[in-house]
């Protein structure tokens, strides 16, 4: 039964997203100064801290620079920008939300995941039901689509998407996947790593005349919090998101936290070395090439 329907399920999204994608090299589209809140369109918009407070201790802090590493995928080519942050990543502020969002539902959702998250992030037991998950699930969501708006970032959510974490703090389940897993490696700071990508069905790639993308629709992000690690993968190619899967050796030491799975986690899990991070981090990008040059070729 389950299986007729993961069929049926399977056609239709070959049908929507007729199952190959193309990469564009790009020039890098700044997301526009915003003058109403990403979320609700209210005005006007503040400027916000990224990471709260209390998540500051677990966040890569030092005398030398926060490097984020930006990576814009090409059929031929890899172009990275590095931004130099002015030393510090826990002054990062972006400017694209309200106060209203700010001090209401967004701030709700910080305080139900914090006790959630800190077990998590100091590497204690702990057990995740499945409601856990899902808040910690819709908090990375916020976390990615406000840093869309950062100078040098691109935006990728549809405002549908914005629009429903606003409402009911939820993220699609077709069209997301996030993984949680223990970080035992000693390079945090390498890990901010956020992989947009244009990915487009075979008939609209065929039409294109240039290979330049002018705006992203899918994205993979690795964030490490202390000891936590969480990748984030999204794109309307629903199947695509539904079939990706990470290598077995490091498969097993991650969980699946979105969409649900029903499964409770039972934390620390078995920890992944600094280059087993680098390995997820990078994965979906490893993918997306092979796919991008098998179409070409
Ligand atoms: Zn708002």
């Amino acid at each position: 039964m389950r299986h007729a329907r993961f069929l049926r399920d399977v056609e239709k999204s070959l049908r929507e997203f007729d199952r190959t994608r193309g990469v564009f090299p790009s020039p890098y589209p700044t997301p526009k100064q915003r003058a109403t809140c990403i979320f609700c369109g209210g005005s006007p918009v503040n400027r916000e801290h990224m990471w709260p407070q209390w998540a500051h201790g677990y966040i890569p802090k030092g005398k030398r620079k926060w490097r984020a590493l930006h990576l814009r995928e090409g059929i031929d080519r890899t172009d990275f920008i590095i931004t130099n942050h002015g030393g510090d990543p826990h002054d990062f502020q972006v400017r694209c939300v309200d106060e209203r969002c700010n001090n209401g539902w967004m701030r709700d959702l910080e305080n139900r995941v914090k006790p959630i998250l800190r077990p998590l992030i100091t590497g204690k037991e702990t057990r995740l039901v499945e409601a856990d998950q899902e808040a910690v699930a819709a908090w990375i969501a916020l976390k990615a689509m406000v840093q869309e708006y950062a100078p040098h970032s691109a935006v990728i959510s549809h405002h549908k998407q914005r629009k429903r974490l606003f409402e009911k703090q939820q993220i699609s389940r077709k069209s997301w996947r996030v993984w949680i897993g223990r970080y035992a490696g000693n390079r945090p700071d390498e890990l901010w790593i956020t992989t947009p990508a244009l990915l487009l069905p075979d008939r609209i790639v065929r039409r294109k005349k240039s290979r330049a993308a002018t705006y992203y629709n899918s994205q993979a992000a690795t964030y490490v919090l202390g000891e936590l690690l969480i990748h984030l993968l999204r794109s309307p190619d629903t199947l695509g998101v539904r079939l990706f899967q990470f290598h077995p050796a490091v498969r097993w030491k991650l969980r699946p936290i979105w969409p649900p799975t029903g499964l409770s986690i039972v934390w620390p899990t078995a920890g992944l070395s600094a280059a087993e991070g680098l390995f997820v981090a990078r994965a979906f990008r490893n993918e997306v090439q092979r796919t991008a040059k098998a179409v070409m070729t």
